[in-house]
């Protein structure tokens, strides 16, 4: 059977990470992302079941303690987790499927999957970033404020992941996303599973 690549991509809010994966999943084939559960609010634009599952504080303790999570964090001031079954259905199925979650969540992927990839997106500058995140118009400076002292801390752990991309241009950024995951399916070992009949023929 052949088994999927599980990813994990974090980055400080306003790295772009969202609209890369939005792009990376259109773009390939086979390449899935896992809808987390959250306590949040939802933003205007948002809808549920596709940003996230928008659940109550309640129904997310319930949760956990079935055991539903893969992984789960409390980030700024709200709870995050990656439900368990969709992510292991669609491994099984042979799909690629990405994680966009935070570095606790990465940490506790990273232990119970070993095999899983993980990739950090960076801004290019502490400007930029700033820029980026008043760009969005969504946050007053105080918020903002909090959101760079936790891009800082979340930074911070970039040395727990495989790969660093750092998104200054948006394509670059996305060639580069793609290439990971390319290179990955061009594995032996998962190449053995698609090409067993071209290598039986070749060798008969
Ligand atoms: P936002 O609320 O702005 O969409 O996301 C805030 C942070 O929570 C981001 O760093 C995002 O990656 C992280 N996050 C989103 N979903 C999950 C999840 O399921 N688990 C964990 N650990 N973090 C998540």
């Amino acid at each position: 059977m052949n088994i999927g690549k599980l990813y994990i991509i974090s980055a400080p809010s306003g790295a772009g990470k969202t609209s890369l994966v939005k792009q990376l999943v259109a773009d390939l084939d086979d390449l899935t992302v896992s809808v987390s559960h959250t306590t949040r609010q939802m933003r205007p634009g948002e809808a549920h079941g596709q940003d996230y599952y928008f659940v109550s504080v309640a129904d997310f303790q319930a949760m956990q303690e079935q055991q539903a999570f893969l992984e789960h964090a409390q980030v700024f001031d709200n709870f995050y987790g990656t439900a368990q079954q969709t992510v292991e259905e669609n491994l099984k199925q042979g799909l690629d499927v990405i994680l966009e979650i935070d570095w606790q969540g990465a940490e506790q992927i990273k232990k119970l999957l070993p095999d899983s990839l993980s990739i950090f997106i960076l801004p290019p500058s502490t400007e930029v970033l700033l820029q980026r995140l008043r760009n969005r118009g969504q946050d007053g400076e105080e918020i903002i404020a909090r959101r760079m002292r936790d891009a800082v801390t979340e930074i911070r752990h970039h040395d727990e992941f495989d790969y660093l991309v750092v998104n200054d241009d948006f394509a670059l950024a996305l060639t580069e996303l793609k290439s990971i995951i390319i290179a990955n399916r061009l594995t032996r070992q998962r190449q053995l599973h698609n090409l067993r009949p071209l290598l039986a023929s070749l060798l008969s």
